[in-house]
């Protein structure tokens, strides 16, 4: 169905308005090949809480936008290549149903559906666009995808020390690596993650230790195999707002950062032999 579109007038017609309901907010989207395949609204499980987002599936990209008038005006666009995605169908709970994650090297995230049958059609739909790109580029599923991030709501303490209570001054923070939700000294250290950024980003001390173990483990030429460009990189809904300052104070250069991790694995072995040795 998708081949008989691509150069149809309808096909043209409907990226057209597409581009028109974003206006200069949106970047241009008709390429040639590009079929839109379908569209409707998702609720998107951000930060704060669930919220309706209006979603395009072309056959090679997925896009989506904050609904400013219903089938009329959209912002804030986000553009998610479909070769990079990789969807997990979701398990109904309670209220959260019909729902699925939407998985890429750089940010991964869950939305639901209103019906099954709904969620049977996106997914389909989605997966199918992914086969036949994988298929005509000859390229691999990408391997490794970012974390979901836990909704703020779920966590009222800190996941890491299960002490810490969050209150307005105590905020939470989210780790870039497992998505947790964190305090502050659980999650001081930042780290290098390509996928993701340029810059080293927050990380909980946790996958802090497992990440710098790895580090040691590989080679330093394996690591840099992983440097993906991520092409969905704004996100801004779901930023941690003080992080921005954050990283601007505490923007380690790589190599800062990786003597930091050599200290830090030299005290663990340290501390692993003396122990050895007490005990
Ligand atoms: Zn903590
Ligand atoms: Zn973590």
């Amino acid at each position: 169905m998708v081949d008989r579109l691509v150069n149809s007038e309808a096909n043209a017609r409907r990226i057209s308005m597409v581009e028109n309901c974003f206006g200069s907010s949106g970047q241009p989207l008709a390429v040639p090949g590009r079929v839109l395949v379908g569209e409707g609204v998702l609720t998107k499980v951000c930060r704060k809480r669930p919220k309706p987002r209006q979603f395009f599936l072309f056959n090679d990209i997925l896009v989506y936008g904050n609904i400013v008038i219903n089938k009329k005006k959209y912002n804030k666009q986000h553009i998610i290549p479909l070769e990079e995605v990789k969807l997990e169908s979701l398990e109904d709970d309670g209220q959260l149903r019909n729902g699925w994650l939407i998985r890429t090297a750089s940010k991964s995230f869950a939305v639901y559906a209103a019906t099954s049958t709904e969620k049977q059609e996106w997914m389909a739909h989605i997966n199918k666009c992914i086969e036949d790109l994988l298929r005509k580029s000859g390229k691999k599923a990408v391997a490794e995808h970012a974390a979901v991030w836990v909704p703020d709501s779920e966590a009222a303490v800190c996941m890491h020390c299960k002490k810490n209570q969050f209150t307005v001054l105590n905020r939470r923070h989210h780790c870039r690596k497992c998505g947790a939700v964190v305090c502050g000294p659980c999650s001081n250290k930042r780290y290098l993650l390509p996928n993701q950024s340029s810059k080293p980003l927050r990380v909980c001390l946790n996958c802090y230790d497992e990440l710098s173990l790895q580090k040691m483990m590989n080679n330093s030429t394996a690591y840099k195999s992983d440097q993906m460009v991520s092409a969905d990189s704004s996100g801004e809904e779901d930023s941690d707002e003080d992080d921005e300052n954050n990283r601007s104070q505490q923007s380690f250069s790589e190599a800062t950062v990786e003597q930091v991790n050599i200290v830090y694995i030299l005290k663990t072995i340290l501390t692993n032999i003396y122990n050895d040795l007490v005990s």
